[in-house]
């Protein structure tokens, strides 16, 4: 065996041990006591409800992971990438063409493999414990319409970035950070008129009393809201939610309509107010940069190995320089890298997190904030009592406890 496929099955294999620690650490937690603050959240009957609701989901996660490590493997050690690789070669004389034959096919491969995942999720867990609003009909138009944008973009993207390095060699990183650059602005300004919309349906939230108590809160914190729509959520799920996208004029509040529904108007103005917590600190054009800033890193890292042969061989590729087999490798091999940063990234964002919770309550909606999310927490089964391991690894906001307690000092509430 090719001494670089041993490190890179070497790295699939911890990855896969990782997160099997992590998912078991997690279900030793579920029969730990419920923090204080969020003791009566659950009836005895809806806690039963919750923790099976979190086996079911544990178990078709750790048999996901299986079947995928199965596969990893089983496409890895006999080298199949490296011969269909070379089948591409026969297909085409174009090198262009051969990449994008090469990952359309590895694309709709890998579509096919996590649909089942995909399917048995929404219509066998979320369906049986209430939770599924989806459609047969919607799954798999959705999928359809996911498949065909993730041809479309990648295709695109993909070509862009290797007739770069086609032309300018291993520098060629420099001006693919500037594509990606553009392609990640141009789709966060625009992905509520480009993407959204062959998904959901969204309305401008009609006059009335939410409109007016929104617009009114929003001046009294300094910000000027006329954007604000309502998206048809439980077109997909009964679960809530809300979201800011945008900069600058393209800026918009979004409301799930399912949030509507669960919600009073003073806990959606409060959820709201978390909203311009995040707008008042500038997050998403924090975010925006770093994913730059990592793209950046990505592609500086791979022009350093991208022509180096072992690449290629180390997949079973039979020509000493194939981008496609490159690519993978390297994302192979980058993925400990990914795995460390994890919880850099999540730290950062809890660090946002709680600014946004503490920017509400600093305006007076600490109290309809708690409410709101312990409505939207019990609503959506949540675990109350996460492994503080995972929350460092994986959780991108602080626990339903940790937010509350915080909110609570920032009321200057006693908390005993
Ligand atoms: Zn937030």
């Amino acid at each position: 065996m090719h001494p670089l496929l041993i490190v890179i099955i070497a790295f699939v294999l911890l990855e896969f041990a990782v997160s099997s620690v992590l998912s078991w650490l997690n279900s030793k937690w579920m029969t730990h006591p419920v923090p204080r603050v969020l003791e009566g959240l659950y009836d005895d009957a809806k806690y039963r409800k919750q923790q099976d609701y979190m086996r079911a989901n544990k178990r078709v996660s750790l048999i996901e992971r299986c079947v995928m490590l199965v596969i990893t493997l089983a496409v890895l050690i006999p080298g199949v990438l490296g011969w269909l690789d070379t089948l591409c070669c026969q297909w085409s004389h174009s090198l262009l063409l051969q990449l994008l034959i090469f990952f359309g096919i590895y694309a709709v491969a890998s579509m096919i493999i996590s649909l089942p995942f995909g399917y048995y999720d929404t219509f066998v867990i979320e369906q049986r414990f209430g939770f599924n609003k989806t459609t047969q009909s919607t799954f798999w138009l959705d999928t359809l319409k996911s498949l065909l944008l993730t041809l479309v973009l990648g295709a695109v993207l993909l070509s862009v970035i290797y007739l770069l390095y086609s032309y300018l060699g291993s520098s060629f990183w420099i001006w693919a950070t500037v594509v990606c650059a553009a392609f990640i602005l141009f789709f966060s300004l625009f992905y509520s008129n480009l993407i959204v919309p062959l998904f959901n349906k969204q309305t401008p939230l009609e006059d009335g009393q939410l409109r007016s108590a929104i617009e009114a809160a929003a001046i009294e914190m300094g910000f000027s809201i006329k954007d604000i729509y309502v998206i048809d959520g439980s077109k997909h799920s009964t679960k809530a939610n809300a979201y800011f996208t945008g900069f600058g004029r393209k800026k918009r509040v979004v409301l799930f309509d399912t949030l509507i529904e669960q919600l009073s108007t003073h806990e959606i103005v409060a959820v709201l107010a978390h909203e311009l917590g995040h707008n008042k600190h500038h997050d998403t054009l924090k975010n925006t940069i770093m994913s730059i800033v990592m793209v950046a890193v990505n592609l500086f890292v791979f022009s350093l190995l991208v022509d180096n042969p072992e690449l290629s061989h180390a997949l079973g590729g039979s020509r000493d320089h194939s981008f496609a087999l490159s690519l993978i490798a390297f994302s192979l091999l980058f993925s400990p890298i990914d795995l460390l940063l994890d919880p850099l990234i999540n730290h950062v964002s809890r660090k946002g997190e709680r600014a946004a919770d503490a920017f509400a309550a600093e305006h007076g909606h600490g109290e309809h904030l708690i409410s709101g999310l312990k409505k939207l927490s019990a609503n959506t089964l949540s675990n109350l009592t996460p492994h503080p391991a995972v929350v460092w690894m994986s959780y991108s906001h602080p626990t339903l406890a940790q937010r509350i307690e915080a909110i609570m000092e920032k009321n200057n509430y006693s908390t005993k």
